[in-house]
């Protein structure tokens, strides 16, 4: 490797473009440098990846009085269409940085449980109605005033990390460089924690050149392509699903009241998740998220084909309910590769993994990002117990363990079966044989509170008690 020079300027922490220079990174998020009295130095966190779960670990761990820098090989945070649904776990995750109601003030809103139904039907006039309903979960909204837990807050991804990115950097901890690309490990620090380092080098996208860069830890929040996992050599097992998925953004007319508000359109060929973007008000224009599962068929057709404006019309004509001429304005669209795969551990010495660059599931059922939102719950609570409050370092086997289990147990498997729950042949057969579908219907309550308990259980981590009670060693 070339010698490399370190050209990171220590100046001041904030929003920074790979010369030290303040950035704008997109529309609503802070700009200006903020100053800070402390140099940088190792004793920070660096956290590669400035997507959602990147950003919110840097939040959380400057709240707890910890220095972090973020490097983001991108020019700003993304704005693909992506996650939007976040489950009540998570809601009270964000209640706890104190960002709940500031999503809210930004346009989250709250929306009651999904349904599941059949494509559109011609009405007759020209038109399409709604497919018939297969099944509903019925969720009721009690409190007015929402508070978190209520439903499912609604939030496009890319508005929520440049909200994170804002209140990160607010914190004056945290310093976000971005045009910064993770290119190698140099060192990731002892197991035991004798050598209290990482090193690694980092490249200047704007420049060309490279520098190196230490800190206490290293997350690679990095996401599934992680550049983290990859030099670690940490092996990423499971697989690809044969389909593709489109995801669009588009304004629509809602044409009537809106009754249940995601809606999981069941099609052996082309499914479709239905979500509002934001809040659906009858008469009025509102923005939707559109999501084609394509068939295996489409993976002979290039993403640009897929993308082209005749075939996404092609799918609405399918797929979108209400008149003829549809009227329609697409926003932002994008083609995703699907992926069920786990990597076999979430740390290497003082190196951790997070979010998608330690598992990847489908997006049915939205429990993506919000797991990964999960991991920063408790890998906050690893390292703020571990550097504060000279905890062993060992617990961070135990964070890797923990995760690796909510995943195994419950988001592999509940991913897996809602996709395949979309594509039965016979949706009429499917309601009398699905167990899930039956238990909807029944209003079975013991298997709602089993399922219930699995996601308070299993899918959230207490790193405070394993630390009391221990874990699988
Ligand atoms: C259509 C669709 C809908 C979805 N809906 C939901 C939903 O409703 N709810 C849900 O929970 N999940 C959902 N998901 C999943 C969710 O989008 C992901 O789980 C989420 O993006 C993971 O966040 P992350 O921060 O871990 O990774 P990412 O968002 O992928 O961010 C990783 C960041 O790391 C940066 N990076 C990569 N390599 C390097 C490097 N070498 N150096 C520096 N930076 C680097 C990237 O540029 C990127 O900004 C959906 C996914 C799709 C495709």
């Amino acid at each position: 490797m070339t010698a490399v020079q370190p050209s990171l300027p220590d100046a001041s922490f904030g929003i920074h473009a790979m010369d030290g220079s303040p950035l704008t990174i997109s529309p609503g998020a802070n700009a200006t440098a903020l100053p800070c009295s402390d140099n940088i130095d190792s004793k920070r966190v660096l956290v590669v990846g400035a997507g959602p779960v990147g950003l919110f670990l840097a939040l959380r761990l400057a709240q707890s009085g910890i220095k972090v820098t973020v490097l983001e090989k991108g020019p700003h945070t993304s704005e693909l269409p992506r996650a939007c649904g976040y489950a009540a776990a998570v809601q009270h995750e964000f209640a706890k940085a104190g960002i709940y109601e500031k999503i809210k003030e930004a346009g989250g809103f709250i929306t009651a449980g999904p349904c599941w139904r059949k494509a559109p039907v011609d009405n007759g006039l020209g038109g399409k109605d709604n497919g018939e309903l297969v099944a509903t979960f019925k969720r009721h909204i009690d409190d007015p005033k929402m508070p978190p837990g209520s439903g499912t807050l609604n939030f496009p991804q890319a508005q929520l990390s440049e909200l994170l990115c804002k209140e990160a950097v607010d914190t004056g901890l945290v310093d976000v460089r971005f045009n910064a690309e993770l290119e190698s490990i140099q060192d990731h620090g002892d197991e035991t924690g004798s050598n209290k380092k990482v090193r690694i080098t980092v490249k200047d996208l704007i420049l060309g050149s490279s520098f190196s860069l230490s800190g206490l830890y290293l997350v690679g929040a990095d996401g599934a392509s992680s550049t983290t996992r990859k030099l670690l050599k940490i092996p990423f097992a499971g697989h690809t699903w044969d389909r593709k998925l489109l995801a669009t953004d588009v304004w629509i007319q809602n044409y009537e009241e809106t009754l249940h508000p995601t809606s999981y359109v069941m099609d052996p060929t082309y499914f479709c998740v239905i979500t509002p973007l934001t809040e659906p008000k009858k008469d009025a224009d509102s923005l939707w998220r559109y999501t084609i599962g394509l068939p295996a068929t489409a993976s002979d057709t290039s993403d640009d084909e897929l993308l082209t404006a005749e075939s996404v019309e092609s799918l609405y004509e399918q797929l979108m309910a209400g008149p003829r001429p549809l009227k329609y304005r697409v926003t932002n669209k994008s083609v995703y590769s699907i992926h069920q795969r786990l990597a076999s551990t979430m740390r290497r010495g003082r190196i951790l993994l997070a979010g998608d660059a330690a598992h990847v599931c489908n997006p049915i059922g939205a429990l993506g990002l919000n797991t990964g939102l999960l991991d920063v719950m408790a890998l906050h609570e690893t390292l703020t117990m571990i550097i504060n409050e000279k905890f062993p370092e060992n617990l961070l086997d135990d964070y890797s363990d923990e995760r690796r289990k909510a995943f195994q147990m419950l988001v592999d498997p509940m991913s897996t079966y809602n996709l395949l729950r979309l594509t039965y042949l016979d949706i009429d057969q499917a309601t009398t044989d699905d167990w899930f579908f039956r238990a909807l219907k029944n209003g079975n309550v013991r298997t709602m509170k089993m399922m219930e308990k699995q996601f308070t259980e299993i899918w959230v981590t207490n790193m405070r008690e394993i630390a009391q009670v221990g874990t699988t060693k």
